[in-house]
């Protein structure tokens, strides 16, 4: 079991729920951010500070954005062109900004005020 992030964070990634989190988990991709899986330990501090309401325990997700669950597992899987898999580094500021996202945050179109 693990937090994700959905939908709500592509293209506003402010990271004030990066501040919060003990263990360094949420990761930065082009247009959103993403939790370690087998990193996070599930402590639900970042999930308050979220000001567009973007993260979700994994069991909590609404139902429009299951795949969220899956884009976050994968995001940490996948290699793209010459950037191999991010794997599980154990902390997200050594890594900085991953210069991809997982193919469905990809593939949406410019995010911009009113959607939710
Ligand atoms: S606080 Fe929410 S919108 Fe901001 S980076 Fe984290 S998940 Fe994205
Ligand atoms: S639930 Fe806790 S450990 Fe998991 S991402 Fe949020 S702040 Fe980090």
């Amino acid at each position: 079991m693990t937090y994700v992030i959905a939908l709500p964070c592509v293209d506003v990634k402010d990271r004030a729920c990066i501040d919060e989190c003990p263990v360094d988990c949420i990761y930065e991709g082009e247009r959103s951010l993403y939790i370690h899986p087998d990193e996070c330990v599930d402590c639900g501090a970042c999930e308050p500070v979220c000001p567009v309401e973007a993260i979700y325990y994994e069991d909590d997700l609404p139902d429009e954005w299951q795949d969220y669950y899956k884009a976050n597992v994968e995001f940490f899987e996948i290699s793209t062109g010459s950037l191999p898999a991010v794997g599980s580094p154990g902390g997200a500021a050594k890594v900085g900004v991953i210069r991809r996202d997982h193919p469905l945050v990809a593939a949406l179109p410019p995010q911009g005020d009113g959607h939710d």
